[in-house]
């Protein structure tokens, strides 16, 4: 491993002053008006500050939700602050169980947000049809919960609002739950305490009521959400405001009755530690994801062919030069379907073990061991680490395994080249230029001209200084073979 080491500070000083792909990267303030990009469609619900509603992209006819702030709510500066925040918050986000935003835009009247569609409604209305789940229904939604956890407090942000009307269902007929609503979440760093009282009364937690707290109320939202999920009802409700607080303060609910009769004794255990009144004692989101009743939950089966097809795909990724990498990045964060990503994410979520939305490599070396076993050495399996984070953050994240894991047929499409040449193409006049590609890929580091002129050279054909549609497949098609 301290060989490994070396190679990989090496090579991050190579790589710190050329294009560096990183999350949320693509997601830019549109300049063009969103009607000529997105047919809009009916409403799909209304939250505090807008509307949202389905949006149809005209070329790649993705289906997406398009999350509607009128400019006249925004009174002031610090409403536009916030509303800035959550676009800020979620552009970073890159986690299976967190709806994704795909892009931003302002016009004179309103702010868009374009993300990810989830057509199965919202967890509450789930309960509301069926009552409660079973107990297995509801430890397989608490773990992708638990997980999107792990990756926002890794990563320094509270949510602040978890509730079963912001956990989404990706379509009817699975389980499939995505994170919605960022609107109140916050970035805080380790030791800070917050100390606005804010969040939905049934859900929050005794340390915000006394207004000093840090993300540990999440967890404490979570035990509510589970409470809710096995028994159908809520663990703090007095009837007023003022009760169901007091409830809440003294910690007083209960886990015995006809609907617990039958959950089993890890479950209460669970919900026991979450609904601990001491934010200290309360379990973290990893020891959550890791706890009894969510590791003997039950896991999708995959295909063992899917698994050996993805194993060697990661194997083999390989792109030559740094703008095929830009591509391959830009159309796996951007333009795959949900039904593209599906099967690969139980891939992902069953490789990554500690549940942090994101793969270590020692967690690449087991996968790769257990397919290819002692013919890949940990040396290679170091190399396709390298490979594949093409962010160098040393983990590979959501979009860079689906880059890796995906199918080069599928992943470029005629389609798919299309849209992301168009994409890059910014001014649509046919040629992607070096100022074209310097705005897409810039980074937090700001990069000459030139590089990006000689990254263009590298494909350029006929000379001309850009890169046309036919050299730009080319390019990419050349993937294929390798
Ligand atoms: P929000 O303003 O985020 O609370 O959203 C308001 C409502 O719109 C939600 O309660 C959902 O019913 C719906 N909604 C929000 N985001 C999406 C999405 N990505 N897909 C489908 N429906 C959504």
């Amino acid at each position: 491993m301290g060989c490994g080491t070396v190679k990989r500070n090496t090579l991050i000083a190579q790589n710190r002053k050329s294009v560096i792909l990183f999350s949320g990267q693509f997601v830019k303030g549109l300049e063009e008006s969103i009607f000529n990009l997105y047919d809009f469609k009916e409403e799909l619900g209304s939250g505090s500050y807008g509307r949202v509603v389905y949006g149809v992209h005209k070329q790649t006819l993705e289906k997406r939700a398009i999350k509607i702030i009128n400019k006249l709510t925004i009174v002031n500066e610090e409403t536009r602050k916030k509303i800035m925040a959550e676009v800020e918050i979620q552009r970073k986000l890159d986690h299976p169980n967190i709806i994704k935003v795909y892009e931003f835009h302002e016009d004179e009247f309103n702010l868009y947000l374009v993300m990810e569609l989830c057509t199965g409604g919202e967890l509450l209305d789930a309960i509301a049809r069926i009552g409660c789940l079973s107990e297995s229904q509801a430890a397989v939604c608490m773990k992708q919960i638990f997980s999107a956890l792990c990756y926002l407090h890794n990563m320094n942000i509270v949510h602040r609002d978890l509730k079963l009307e912001n956990m989404l269902i990706e379509k009817q007929g699975n389980i499939n739950i995505k994170l919605a609503d960022f609107g109140i979440a916050t970035e805080l760093k380790p030791g800070n305490k917050l100390s606005q009282m804010i969040g939905t009364i049934n859900y929050i937690a005794p340390e915000v009521i006394r207004k000093k707290y840090d993300n540990k109320c999440d967890l404490w939202s979570c035990g509510v959400i589970m409470y809710i999920l096995l028994s159908g009802s809520l663990p703090f409700n007095g009837g007023s405001k003022k009760k169901t607080l007091s409830l809440i303060m003294k910690g007083e609910y209960t886990l015995t009755g006809p609907n617990w009769e039958m959950i089993t004794r890890e479950a209460k255990i669970l919900a026991s530690k979450l609904l601990d009144t001491n934010p200290k004692t309360r379990i973290t989101a990893k020891e959550a994801f890791n706890s009894p009743w969510i590791t003997s939950s039950k896991t999708p089966n995959i295909r063992g062919s899917l698994l050996e097809s993805t194993a060697n795909n990661i194997k083999n990724f390989q792109e030559t030069n740094k703008l095929q990498r830009a591509v391959i990045r830009f159309i796996s964060s951007q333009l795959l379907s949900q039904s593209e990503r599906n099967e690969l994410t139980f891939i992902f979520k069953s490789i990554d073990k500690h549940g942090e939305g994101k793969i270590n490599e020692q967690e690449l070396i087991q996968y790769c061991k257990k397919i290819f076993g002692n013919s890949l050495s940990e040396e290679e399996i170091h190399s396709i680490m390298i490979r594949v984070d093409t962010d160098n953050s040393g983990y590979i994240d959501y979009s860079e395994f689906l880059a890796a894991a995906m199918d080069k047929k599928k992943l470029l499409s005629e389609a798919k080249l299309e849209a992301a040449f168009k994409a890059f193409d910014r001014d649509d006049n046919g040629k992607i230029t070096a100022q074209e590609l310097k705005y897409l890929l810039e980074a937090h580091i700001k990069i000459d001209i030139s590089a990006y002129a000689k990254l263009i050279e590298q494909v350029d054909q006929n000379g001309d200084g850009m890169i046309d549609f036919s050299e730009f497949k080319d390019m990419m098609i050349s993937l294929m073979t390798k």
